[in-house]
């Protein structure tokens, strides 16, 4: 996968600037930052999955977040004042079968729509949104039917197609059929669009909207969240001063650092468990 590029001038350590700094300094800075936000008095550690702890795969369901990923995480829970969120864009099953993390961990599905607070899921959509969520089902598998490569997932406020094993000539056609069927038959429904996947949803939510909910359940003084995908970007966008933003991989980005992909992120955090384990809370 291209995940691990860096761009260019990239230092060993994998942070590199997400401005035009160069890459020494823009380490300092993120050593800074992580030194600052590691003594917060209750931190929330919020983690897109895919691309960001794991790997992209090309089988969703191999996905699993690198080991030291996962021994941060599990340390960070365990410490006082601070909590762990895992907010992706997959379904809230689908998540909680690949993170594989205790329900200390707070799990949000679907971009925000589903939660997992407390080993609880919740989800609940009206008449209306099961009626338009049905129309979805019907346009999105007669369009992906005739195409091998091309897949439908089935999610609880919505469904996803993916192409990620379709060449660009299927994926153009797949998409555009999609969007014109969408427009006309099920036009209410909102659409997001991520790396070989476009998505329809008959209720709207973000990564933004998940990183303000997660901060209000948890009552954090300041949150670090980390993502790789343009989804995450609603989520770089919700935080405030104070807040640590990582972007894993390339791509234009909110966020305030980035590093160059799985790896990285994980080093972040075993430095950011290390760093709050040590220092403790002022
Ligand atoms: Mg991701």
């Amino acid at each position: 996968m291209s995940a691990d590029t860096t761009p260019t001038g990239a230092a060993p350590a994998g942070a590199t600037p997400a401005g035009a700094t160069p890459a020494g300094a823009a380490e300092t800075a993120m050593a800074d930052a992580l030194g600052r936000i590691a003594t917060a008095g209750h931190l929330l550690v919020a983690l897109d999955f895919d691309g960001t702890l794991a790997p992209e795969v090309d089988a969703p369901r191999a996905a699993r977040a690198l080991p030291e990923a996962q021994d941060a995480i599990l340390r960070l829970v365990a410490l006082p004042d601070t909590s762990v969120a895992l907010v992706s864009g997959r379904a809230l099953d689908s998540l909680i079968e690949v993170a594989e993390a205790p329900n200390t961990v707070l799990l949000v599905g679907s971009h925000g729509v589903e939660y997992r607070v407390d080993g609880e899921a919740e989800v609940s959509l009206s008449p209306e949104e099961q009626k338009l969520r049905g129309a979805l089902e019907t346009i999105l598998t007669e369009t992906a039917a005739p195409y091998d490569d091309v897949h439908v997932e089935e999610k609880p406020a919505g469904f996803a197609l993916h192409t990620r094993l379709a060449d660009e000539s299927v994926t153009d056609l797949v998409l555009a059929e999609a969007r014109r069927r969408v427009a006309a038959e099920a036009p209410a429904a909102t659409e997001r669009v991520g790396k070989n996947v476009l998505e329809f949803a008959v209720r709207s939510a973000s990564k933004g909207d998940a990183i303000a909910r997660l901060r209000e359940i948890t009552g954090a003084s300041a949150v670090f969240f980390a993502g790789d995908d343009v989804t995450d970007e609603d989520g770089f966008r919700a935080l405030a001063a104070g807040d640590f933003g990582l972007k894993s991989g390339h791509g234009d980005t909110a966020a305030a650092y980035r590093v160059a992909g799985p790896p990285e992120v994980a080093h972040v955090l075993d430095d950011l468990a290390e760093l709050r384990a040590h220092l403790g809370r002022s």
